[in-house]
């Protein structure tokens, strides 16, 4: 059989002319995920509209497309598209689960939730030509999910080949995150098998590796087995947190022991009244600082991320968050406009508010203002959202954020990469055209090696090296 499988890209991404390295970091886990569970004579090809251009004049059997928010309208494009022609058309993911009646209307079957227990069984009953317009996923299971399909993806094409994920889902239950939409009836945060988990980490070329697991330390049973088997692989990796669990017991410690090197963190906002009112009940009356204190003495460099516009912002909450950031020394932000995604409490509170200005899905890319904000204007938002990123992306601000660590070495590494990062987008667009991003990695590894507790206290050097 012939099975094709595609990750529609934002209208953005598809420009021949410039490539924002963001869309081209990891390469489609998902569906290289549910490729495992194909027949080994299928013919499957496995195509990223973020870093390729799609051939739509094949004609596969079966299409199975992901679909996340803002790619939604190409999706059911292509999926109409493919249908036209006499495929089987299925469609999964985020936005999906989120919407199954729009989703439908564009697919011969749809996926409900995480597609690991759906898809083997949705192919069954293909082979047997009786398959269901709607597979909802209800028992989360990833103990005996078979290896991802990596030779379906194209490494030399992404920054970040060695993406992983070893659980699914997490333990909290923020308003605006996807989530809870995502894992509706059903386990929202479970594990691999640690032994599984560390044969994939196992079969993974080169050192560094990039845990997508929503939050990496959010079972700390699985985290410190999978760390202690992790020791002597001579690995770096980055992965994301909670502040809570950074603070929590010695986790943190045993994460960079065996090679953290970064995290992401959902600061959100510095604002307790708008923790409550997100339901970020982790992060509320946790001290930010201490955990900062932590990671950096630990050698692990911050990425913050943020979000602007909850009820409590006013106009300097861009500036108030961005002087906090840089005196903390995080190396580097997200910022994000609150964007209700459809399935959330969010969206619904602010539905029954009469918020919701529209439905354009490409508009909700949490750079654009979507809903009737309160507290300060559209306007406001959106220049101040604008300003924050200039302002924390400034030189003087990389300069002044390095500046703040307390030994060389994390110095260097964090202006290297925070710079390196946003200021130097014509290089990373150079690399994406002639597909030579993966030439980068060394670099990188350079860059997340260990700030070694001797480097501590070093004098300045004006011939330092980086690695
Ligand atoms: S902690 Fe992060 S992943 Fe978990 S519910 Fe909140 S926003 Fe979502």
């Amino acid at each position: 059989m012939k099975i094709k499988m595609i990750l529609p890209a934002l209208t953005e991404a598809k420009s021949p002319f410039w490539r924002p390295i963001k869309y081209s970091l990891f390469p489609p886990l998902g569906l290289a995920t549910l490729a495992a569970y194909c027949s080994p004579d299928d013919d499957i090809s496995l195509q990223d509209e973020h870093v390729e251009e799609l051939s739509l004049d094949d004609a596969p059997d079966l299409v199975v497309i992901q679909v996340y928010i803002t790619n939604a309208f190409r999706a059911y494009a292509i999926a109409d598209r493919y249908r036209s022609r006499g495929a089987y058309v299925c469609l999964g993911g985020l936005h999906t689960s989120s919407l199954p009646d729009e989703a439908v209307l564009h697919a011969d079957s749809i996926f409900i939730g995480p597609g690991e227990d759906t898809f083997p069984q949705f192919l069954k009953d293909f082979q047997n030509k009786c398959p269901r317009k709607i597979y909802h996923n209800k028992e989360r299971d990833i103990q005996t999910i078979p290896p991802i399909r990596r030779d379906l993806i194209k490494r030399a094409r992404y920054l970040v080949p060695n993406s992983i994920v070893v659980s699914r889902g997490c333990p909290h239950h923020c308003d605006f995150c996807y989530k809870d939409a995502f894992f509706e009836g059903g386990r929202s945060f479970y594990t691999q098998r640690v032994d599984a988990a560390l044969a994939e980490i196992d079969r993974l070329p080169g050192r560094h590796l990039y845990f997508l697991d929503d939050h990496l330390l959010g079972n700390q049973r699985f985290a410190n087995a999978l760390f202690s088997g992790m020791q002597g692989m001579n690995r770096v990796f980055q992965g994301a947190s909670t502040i809570d669990a950074i603070l929590r017991g010695d986790l943190i410690e045993q994460a960079a022991k065996t090679g953290m090197r970064s995290v992401f963190i959902g600061f959100e906002t510095l604002s307790k009244g708008n923790l409550v009112q997100s339901n970020k009940r982790q992060n509320i009356g946790k001290d930010y600082e201490l955990a900062i204190q932590r990671l950096h003495s630990l050698g692990i460099m911050i990425n913050g991320s943020f979000v602007f516009g909850l009820d409590e912002d006013d106009p300097h909450v861009f500036q108030r968050t961005v002087e906090w950031a840089v005196k903390n020394s995080l190396t580097t932000c997200t910022f994000h406009i609150l964007t209700p995604y459809p399935g959330t409490r969010l969206f619904k509170d602010m539905e029954a508010q009469g918020r919701i200005l529209h439905r354009n899905w490409d508009q909700y890319d949490t750079r654009q203002v979507v809903y009737k904000t309160t507290g300060l204007s559209a306007l406001e938002l959106k220049q101040g959202y604008d300003q924050a990123y200039r302002s924390f992306y400034s030189w003087s601000n990389i300069c002044r954020a390095s500046l703040g660590h307390d030994n060389l070495k994390h110095m260097l590494k964090h202006f290297a990469y925070a710079g390196g990062w946003k200021k130097f987008e014509p290089l990373w667009n150079f690399m994406i055209k002639t597909q030579g991003l993966n030439k980068m990695l060394p670099l990188l590894e350079a860059i997340l090696s260990k700030v070694k507790k001797k480097d501590a206290g070093e004098p300045l050097s004006p011939f330092p090296a980086i690695a």
